[in-house]
């Protein structure tokens, strides 16, 4: 009987289970009033020498009633406490797998099924629902400068910010990281309720954290979407579906649509919101296919080195190359590196690919006349790396590449990240012989005092100052004042981005300059190079012609040896 106790249970439910004790108990209890009710007189008249004794079978069944009730009540009373527990348990349980432990808000896996059943909620009173993404702008160094303490503080204040301006009927979650998410019904045709829901936000946020001594600059990014967007569409795709699955796909599409959005507030600057638009899904497809292209690329040998020649414009000779990236992705065609490099860098991907650049150009330097110099450009990523110089060395020793012949070209945007260690880092790369060029300078922000610190070889002009001279308006004076500035702090100077000859006879009148530009032929691949160098007997151990300059004609942009 107890198996077969144990087999009912088994396949009943707790609440099935407690009738069932209770009903045991109650049977039992039944029983012991109809056989206790003519058997109990007789044992008390027994007992006191009135009468016969009753029947044994009778007094065991009375026992075994009398066992039945104590063991149902027991067994009830046990069942019922450990029903409690188990809902308790249940409960606790299912509020974990719910909310977020740091914040007490919805999690990413219950923010879906809510917003559904808030979509349809809305939807029968007329309203619409708008689902913000909300990502925290510049959150990782925060917490890498005060730590993940301070960081989980900062995220905790964080939802109780956006908790105290949420209206009652709305939905906060932390997606994960430094991302929330607000759920908000709102009146189809006032739309601006949300844009004032945003801005608040937007506004409020950053001024509110001045924690145990830190106050820290986070501002949010938001990217709205909202069920006006989608309705059609997802009813479309889902006519004849499941209506369940409709539903998650509105959330689903929501929430994908918010990201693409918010991935646009952080691209136009951060700290402000944007509504989502379909121009925006497709940015993003390409922006995925571009970065699925990069990896593979890498693993499939896809980037090419070119090379940029770069002249002496007083002597016209040769005196080296720019290596420039290329792609061609067999999917995307030619892709251009002002658009991979900056991806590249964002995926984590650019110290690899350039690293691969570096290491075929080295090899392909090789084979030039010793004289020729090879400029990289390095991304401020790299320079983060503080193993960077080293490493570099080390490639340089095993191309057997003697390091003054090696240029690197950083950009003005390096310095600001980390002055103190860029300047260790190109300090020690000088002290073992590299050059260093200062790119694109112009565009940046750099103080007078910020380049004499540093020990720059070259400043090298931004080709958007050079192409000013192509104009008969131009005024030179700017470039003028530019190369004034390179003497004073007595550095040379390349100009970039000569397009004619035009350019090149204006920026002659100023003095000993290096150049490059599409005037001396466009960027060029090594085989390329190589026909150009072996023709100018400039391939290494190609005779004597090597030791002699290498001229450019006066009406021509091919440089030439002075032996040829
Ligand atoms: P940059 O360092 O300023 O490179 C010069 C760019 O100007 C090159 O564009 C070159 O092709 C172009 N150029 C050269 N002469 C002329 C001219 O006469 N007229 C015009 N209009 N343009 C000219 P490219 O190759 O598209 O490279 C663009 C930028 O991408 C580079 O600008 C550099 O910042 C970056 N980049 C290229 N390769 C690498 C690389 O291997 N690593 C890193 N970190 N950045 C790279
Ligand atoms: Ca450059
Ligand atoms: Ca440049």
């Amino acid at each position: 009987m107890g198996d077969k106790f144990r087999q009912v249970a088994s396949k009943v439910g707790p609440a099935e289970r407690d009738f069932i004790a209770l009903g045991i108990a109650t049977g039992a209890i039944l029983m012991f009033v109809g056989t206790g009710g003519s058997v109990l007189p007789m044992i008390v008249r027994n007992l006191r020498g009135i009468g016969a004794a009753p029947d044994a079978m009778l007094v065991n069944a009375l026992l075994l009633n009398i066992a039945l009730i104590i063991f149902g009540w027991r067994r009830y009373r046990e069942l019922t406490q450990e029903i409690a527990e188990r809902r308790e348990a249940e409960e606790a349980a299912r509020r974990l797998a719910e909310t977020d432990p740091l914040t007490g808000c919805l999690n990413r896996r219950s923010i879906s099924p809510a917003t559904s059943r808030l979509v349809e909620s809305s939807k029968l009173k007329g309203q619409a629902v708008a689902f913000l993404m909300i990502d925290l702008d510049n959150f990782k160094q925060v917490n890498d400068l005060n730590g993940h303490a301070a960081g989980d503080r900062i995220l905790v204040r964080m939802a109780e910010q956006i908790a105290m301006l949420l209206p009652g009927n709305a939905l906060l979650a932390r997606l994960g990281g430094d991302e929330f998410a607000c759920v908000v019904p709102y009146d189809a045709a006032k739309p601006e309720y949300i844009d004032r829901f945003s801005e608040k936000l937007v506004d409020t946020i950053p001024a509110t954290f001045d924690d145990h001594g830190i106050s820290a600059q986070v501002t949010v990014s938001i990217g709205i979407a909202s069920t006006e967007m989608i309705a059609s569409s997802a009813s479309k795709e889902f006519a004849g579906g499941k209506a369940q699955d409709a539903e998650d796909t509105v959330a689903q599409a929501l929430l994908h649509k918010a990201d693409i959005a918010m991935y646009q507030a952080k691209k136009k600057g951060k700290n402000r919101f944007f509504w989502f638009e379909m121009p925006m899904e497709k940015e993003l497809l390409l922006r995925n296919e571009i970065e699925t292209g990069i990896r593979q690329g890498l693993l499939g040998g896809e980037f090419q080195p070119f090379y940029e020649q770069q002249i002496d414009l007083e002597t016209n000779e040769l005196v080296g190359f720019e290596m420039l990236a290329r792609w061609h992705s067999p999917k995307l065609g030619e892709v251009s590196p002002e658009i991979f490099i900056p991806i590249a860098e964002e995926i984590g991907v650019i110290t690899q690919l350039s690293d691969q650049l570096i290491n075929a150009a080295l090899a392909e330097a090789a084979h030039w006349d010793p004289r020729l110099t090879l400029s990289v450009n390095i991304s401020p990523v790299q320079m983060r790396d503080p193993w960077f110089s080293q490493k570099l060395l080390k490639t340089l020793i095993q191309h057997n590449f003697p390091p003054h012949r090696l240029d690197l070209e950083i950009t003005e945007s390096c310095l600001h990240e980390n002055l103190g260690n860029v300047r260790v880092m190109i300090t020690s790369l000088k002290n073992q012989g590299v050059r260093i060029s200062l790119d694109d300078f112009g565009t940046g922000y750099s103080s007078l005092s910020q380049l004499r610190s540093l020990p720059f070889d070259r400043l090298k002009i931004d080709r958007s100052f050079i192409q000013e001279l192509q104009n008969d308006t131009a005024n030179p004076k700017l470039i003028e004042a530019i190369i004034s500035l390179g003497e004073g702090l007595n550095l040379p100077i390349t100009a970039e981005g000569i397009e004619n000859g035009r350019i090149l006879d204006t920026l002659k009148q100023f003095g000993q300059l290096k150049g490059q530009g599409y005037h001396y032929g466009k960027p060029e691949s090594g085989g390329d190079v190589r026909r150009r160098l072996q023709s100018l007997g400039l391939l290494k151990h190609s005779g004597a012609a090597a030791d002699l300059p290498i001229l450019m004609p006066a009406d021509a942009a091919e440089p030439v040896s002075q032996a040829g």
